[in-house]
């Protein structure tokens, strides 16, 4: 029953000793190749401690041996952006840096979650994460609040059209 426990939870990944040098050609990519697994990031990490799954130490590590599957790991989405990890990393590693470059590599790849595909296509629509309520937007006014600034529709368009953003979404 252990044994077999044990093989339903074992990955076997291939190999791609060409995938580490595809990732320091994306800018932000490069300082990964310092890291040396001492999982600083992952304590210090406020996704990591709220989930089961989320650990960058395990997404650098992943990069390093050349697992190329780790860019179609949704977990790689689950960083914020905090930088907690870079001011802690004591190899100078800008993890957050990194974790951006495999999204940029797993956007180029096609593998977008949905709910951040639909979060692009609002934005692109709309210029905002999500539909603000009319009735919110009038409260300002009776706050005293300025009027929320217009977003240039046309300019991202041109810049979803520029980036393939625009074929991405309609893959
Ligand atoms: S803190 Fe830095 S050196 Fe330590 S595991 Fe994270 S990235 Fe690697
Ligand atoms: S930047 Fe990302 S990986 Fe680093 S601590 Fe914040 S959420 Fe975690």
């Amino acid at each position: 029953m252990a044994e077999a426990q044990s093989r339903a939870t074992t990955h076997h990944y291939k190999i791609d000793p060409e995938f580490k040098h595809e990732l320091m050609r994306v800018p932000g990519g490069e300082s990964f190749k310092n890291c040396y697994q001492c999982g600083v990031c992952t304590a210090t990490c406020p996704v990591a401690r709220f989930t089961g799954t989320f650990r960058p130490n395990k997404i650098i590590h992943m990069a390093k041996l050349g697992i190329r599957e780790v860019i179609k790991d949704d977990n790689v989405w689950l960083c914020v952006v905090c930088y907690s990890c870079r001011e802690k990393c004591p190899q100078g590693v800008e993890v957050a840096d990194v974790i951006r470059a495999l999204k940029n590599m797993a956007v180029e790849n096609g593998c977008i979650p949905a709910p951040f595909k639909e979060l692009a296509a609002q934005i692109l629509k709309s210029g905002s994460a999500y539909n603000i309520p009319e009735s919110r937007i009038a409260r300002r006014s009776t706050l005293g609040l300025p009027q929320l600034p217009k977003t240039n529709l046309e300019d991202l368009r041109k810049l979803a059209e520029v980036t393939h953003l625009d074929k991405v979404l309609k893959e």
